[in-house]
């Protein structure tokens, strides 16, 4: 669910489509949240994403939006039946939330051109792009 502004739909369209989410127990679109960043570039941007992945819950990736870092961590709100628990006050993220098709019919990561969970995996990808890749005092660009 990347949600760099607010989507212009109707919100008495919202999510119902065919009941997936009454059949949808896992409710995965409530358990992340991301938040898109620039484009990084130089040497000094991976490594502050390699800060960020090193911790746990926090990955990284990139899709036809742009680059997002993601936060696996559930909402508060997230009751054990898969339902919300301020339903009826529930940011107007959610309410506008579109599942025609979501987590449900496949997993996020099917969309992403990049993705680093970890700090391995990016790391491995920061050795690749930059022939002298080296961790240590990285100079901001
Ligand atoms: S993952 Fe899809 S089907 Fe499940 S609750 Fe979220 S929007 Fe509904
Ligand atoms: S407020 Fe409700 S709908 Fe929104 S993420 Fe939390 S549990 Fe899901």
């Amino acid at each position: 669910m990347n949600i760099p502004a607010f989507p212009s739909i109707d919100i008495t369209t919202e999510t119902i489509t065919n009941n997936k989410c009454e059949r949808c127990t896992n409710s995965t679109c409530c358990t992340y949240v991301t938040q898109q960043i620039d484009v990084p570039r130089s040497k000094y941007s991976f490594e502050i994403l390699l800060w960020q992945v090193s911790h746990r819950g926090v990955g990284v990736y990139k899709d036809e939006d742009g680059w997002f870092v993601i936060f696996d961590t559930p909402c508060s709100h997230l009751e054990v039946d898969g339902r919300c628990g301020i339903y009826e006050d529930r940011p107007a993220i959610c309410r506008t939330h579109e599942n025609d098709f979501c987590e449900y019919d496949a997993p996020a990561e099917d969309g992403f051109d990049l993705y680093f969970p970890d700090y391995p995996t990016l790391l491995a990808y920061c050795k690749n792009r930059f022939k002298k890749w080296s961790t240590g005092n990285p100079a901001p660009a």
